[in-house]
């Protein structure tokens, strides 16, 4: 039988993801606790080609399309990504809602998958809030791919904040929780790469894994660069399967509450004091002879860009 869909839309397999396209009818979510930090989030894909194994995202309702309301099993998490093909014009069509407001990418994608190198959707919405320019961003991601938009990224100035997602310091735990997204060491030098470059950075250690060493943890995140770091304990769903692969690993510590806030003040004993109010008009009068960026040395690049490919 003939398929209706239009080419762009036809559902296809890509490395053993099922990528079905998709034309959404909204992009911006509204999020009304002011307590997140943001007015609206934004995805420019559904689904999520990482699959960590806690993620909550997985449990909640994905209709197959065309499936006439059936829903996809949370067991396909991580299987499938449903590229919204038509994010940026939508976000365009809304842009007026965005006058002085945050924006979050993403709240249950990452938008830096390796697919965002083919459909570029990521970037085709940053560049609609670029040009908002009373908008920021909050880029939250696993991906070393971000550093493909760091031309764009540097456009935003002081608007936009990448936050990398770095829940322990070991591969190993990694590649049992989080068996697509990239390597815990390509994300400390994406992260830092970034930094260097001038783009505002942060850590997140969320949702908190097994770290082995943690004053060593909290010391790579300011040498890497980031300008906050902060760690959010795992929560559970009922029955949650994700038990039973902490259990299996000796990892139940990390549902300890004491773990967390261990964690949290190794981070902000770590991490650069905010100036005071005094040092900050001290400084104002110093910024013409602020020393020049320090970009990473050869080597660092190397490496980083074999983590790239
Ligand atoms: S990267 Fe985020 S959205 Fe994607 S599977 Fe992991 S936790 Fe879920």
């Amino acid at each position: 039988m003939t398929s209706l869909l239009a080419p762009d839309l036809q559902p296809r397999m890509l490395g053993g993801l099922e990528i079905e396209p998709e034309e959404a009818r909204s992009i911006l979510r509204p999020q009304k606790d002011e307590r997140y930090g943001f007015g609206f989030s934004l995805n420019p894909y559904r689904g999520c080609a990482h699959g960590c194994r806690y993620c909550y995202v997985r449990e909640y309702p994905h209709p197959l399309r065309g499936g006439e309301g059936a829903l996809r099993p949370p067991e396909t998490w991580g299987a499938w990504v449903s590229p919204k093909l038509n994010a940026p014009a939508l976000l365009w069509a809304h842009r007026h809602r965005l006058h002085e407001q945050t924006v979050f990418l993403a709240s249950s994608t990452d938008p830096y998958m390796p697919l965002e190198r083919e459909f570029r959707l990521t970037r085709k919405c940053l560049e609609v809030l670029r040009d908002c320019p009373t908008t920021r961003v909050l880029l939250h991601t696993r991906s070393p791919l971000v550093l493909q938009d760091l031309d764009l990224l540097l456009q935003f100035g002081p608007r936009l904040t990448v936050g990398f997602s770095i829940p322990t310091d070991d591969d190993t735990v990694r590649q049992v929780t989080e068996p697509g997204a990239p390597s815990i060491p390509s994300r400390w030098l994406a992260m830092e790469r970034l930094a260097r470059a001038g783009v505002a950075v942060s850590l997140s250690a969320a949702p908190l894994m097994a770290i082995r060493d943690i004053p060593a943890f909290a010391r790579r995140a300011r040498e890497s660069g980031a300008r906050s770091a902060w760690a959010g304990r795992l929560r559970l769903l009922n029955q949650d399967p994700f038990y039973q692969v902490l259990a299996e690993h000796g990892w139940l510590f990390i549902l300890q509450p004491d773990y967390g806030e261990r964690v949290n003040a190794a981070l902000a004993e770590a991490m650069p004091r905010p100036p005071s109010r005094r040092r900050r008009e001290h400084l104002k009068g110093k910024a013409a002879v602020a020393p020049p960026l320090q970009l990473p040395d050869a080597r660092q690049l190397a490496l980083f860009q074999g983590d790239l490919a």
